[in-house]
């Protein structure tokens, strides 16, 4: 992480900070926001901007951020969010202490600035229909046109107003709107609405109000209510901002935040917008916001990914004017590298194949010494028991080897990991279908730990489980969500739905892992060695039935991806 005493600021957004606090603009106070609306659950776009407001304040002496949940819309909005949005923003690492807002607590005071906007003829009651509205508004290219009850008196937006606030009208029936120019070239310029009925109670004020404030009007006067500083939002504000600044102006308000656009993140194969997010629960695309395949705080959770890997990311993205897509190589290079730190490593077989070892004696059971990461002494050893019985993955056995297959074959020795060399002599076949269903091989006892006493060459390591001394265990493997790179991009007629990767998740119901594995508590990270990283599943995965959830793949695409990157680059 950047401090301001000791680099240079590693963004343009620290760049006005460092500036404003070396200038004592705002007394040389730093106090950041970060503002969700309530009516859905976080996602890895909501991340990175946790990690900026938040970062940026922990970063500055005595800076602060809030969090102020922006709930001016009661007909999406629910307490249920509130609550996992904090989880969230804990989970991700960061405290907003005492500094928790709602957007509802400035309901009473916003009702008071709209009534002066109204005394000072800059805001009036509008009778047009929604449609009306719209068609009024004019185009990119041609002015709107004022609205016949523009010219209201003072006198009447006041009663209006007042009588909208008591529910005396239907949803539709009017609007506050600014009055301010509607041959504005910037469309959001054009008498925006203010305030519009709703006839919904809402999760935190009940049923007080019939009317609720727009975004836009009540965005910038919470963040000056709060004494915030530096407004950081997402890049579709910035024709916002015109208006965030006229309507502190026109009240003659002190504290005038500046509002800072930014570019959101977008990341290949993935979609991040709560509403196409909402609509792949609402169809079943997907188990859940906590679909380890969602792009949500939730998801990556229990997908198996840790705060600190997202932190990471976050970091590593940066912050920047400019829309762009990030790979989700990237993303998951991430959690790669944190686990691979972090994560024990434990044997499991996915598809599992009999081995038996016929020179092993029927009953006999030993304890191996088994290293819990290779790397990492002060991660220990663990005893893993061998037996006569094994399953290895199909995968590390061939009949008939291709060219440079080394693993399980008839005639070759194979290293088993942590137990012995052996070599497989033989192959049963279902007699039915001629499908393999155990191998037979034998053991060199003098190879105990897995050494090559004579130094002869023994070219691979093939992992293993006991057949009795194991568990079974589920495995689920996810791969990208969305078939395409960009979900968003379709033929017309079609909508994101229809890039949807069919194997996604693919569920095995076979596997056998260590028995070491036997309390893992849900959440726990592991590696399979050889295959990948995983994590219990916090959610179906209990002491009678493991659930694994694959978190990341052992190899490392984004290297690849860096790798093309600079290779194009030197050309
Ligand atoms: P969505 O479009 O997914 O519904 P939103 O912007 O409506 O997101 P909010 O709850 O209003 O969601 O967002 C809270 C904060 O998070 C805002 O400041 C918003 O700019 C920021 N944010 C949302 N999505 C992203 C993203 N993809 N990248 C960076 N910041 C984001
Ligand atoms: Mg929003």
């Amino acid at each position: 992480m950047t401090y301001p005493d000791s680099s240079q600021p590693s963004d343009f957004i620290r760049a006005i900070i460092s500036e404003d606090l070396r200038t004592n603009k705002n007394d040389g106070r730093l106090v950041t926001r970060f503002p969700p609306e309530p009516n859905g659950y976080l996602h890895i776009g909501h991340a990175k901007s946790i990690f900026l407001n938040f970062g940026v304040a922990s970063e500055y002496k005595g800076g602060i951020c809030n969090l102020r949940f922006d709930d001016t819309n009661p007909s999406k909005e629910d307490v249920k969010y509130v609550e996992s949005i904090k989880e969230d923003v804990r989970w991700l690492g960061f405290d907003w202490n005492d500094r928790l807002f709602y957007a509802s607590d400035y309901f009473d005071t916003l009702y008071d600035y709209a009534v002066e906007l109204i005394k000072k003829g800059k805001a009036y009651v509008d009778s047009l229909n929604a449609e009306e509205i719209r068609a009024y508004r004019g185009t990119l290219t041609e002015p709107g046109k004022n609205s016949p009850w523009r010219d209201r008196s003072v006198e009447e937006n006041l009663k209006l107003f007042e009588r909208m606030r008591a529910g005396e009208f239907d949803e539709g029936a009017h609007v506050l709107r600014t009055k301010i120019d509607m041959a504005a070239p910037n469309i959001n310029m054009r008498d925006p609405a203010l305030y519009r009925i709703l006839k919904v109670p809402h999760h935190r004020t009940g049923d007080k109000w019939h009317i609720y404030p727009m975004y836009d009007f009540t965005h910038c006067l919470s963040d000056s209510i709060e004494g915030v500083t530096h407004s950081l939002c997402t890049l579709e504000f910035q024709d916002h901002r015109p208006l965030y600044d006229w309507v502190l102006d026109e009240l003659g308000i002190q504290n005038h935040p500046q509002q800072i656009e930014f570019a959101r993140l977008n990341i290949s194969y993935t979609v991040m917008s709560k509403r196409m997010l909402h609509k792949l629960v609402d169809r079943g695309d997907v188990s859940g916001w906590n679909d380890p395949r969602m792009p949500t705080l939730q998801g990556l959770r229990r997908r198996g990914y840790t705060a600190k890997s997202i932190r990471n990311f976050c970091n590593r993205i940066g912050v920047a004017k400019r829309d762009a897509v990030v790979d989700m190589a990237l993303l998951e290079h991430s959690v790669r590298e944190d686990l691979n730190q972090h994560a024990p490593r434990v044997m499991a077989v996915l598809h599992p194949l009999r081995l038996i070892i016929e020179n092993y004696p029927e009953n006999q059971v030993e304890e191996l010494d088994a290293a819990n990461h290779p790397n990492d002494e002060t991660m220990g050893t663990r005893k893993i028991l061998f037996s006569r019985v094994l399953y290895v993955d199909q995968d590390d056995f061939r009949e008939t080897p291709p060219k440079k297959f080394y693993r399980l074959t008839p005639g070759h020795e194979v290293r088993l990991r942590y137990a012995y060399l052996i070599t497989c002599v033989g192959v049963v076949k279902d007699e039915q279908t001629g499908q393999i269903i155990e191998l037979r091989c034998t053991y060199d006892p003098a190879t105990r730990g897995g050494s090559s006493p004579d130094g002869r060459k023994v070219k691979a390591t093939i992992h293993w489980v006991s057949a009795t001394h194991s568990l079974p265990a589920e495995v689920r493997l996810y791969d990208h969500l969305f078939a395409t790179s960009n979900p968003n991009a379709v033929e017309s007629g079609k909508d994101f739905i229809s890039n949807l990767n069919p194997a996604s998740l693919k569920t095995l119901r076979d596997a056998r892992v260590e028995l070491s594995l036997k309390d893992a508590v849900p959440g726990t990270r592991y590696q399979f060695e050889r295959h990948a990283y995983f994590c219990v599943d916090q959610v179906d995965s209990s002491d009678d039935a493991l659930v694994f959830n694959r978190t990341v793949a052992l190899r490392d695409t984004w290297a690849k991806v860096q790798q093309i990157q600079t290779k194009s680059e030197d050309k």
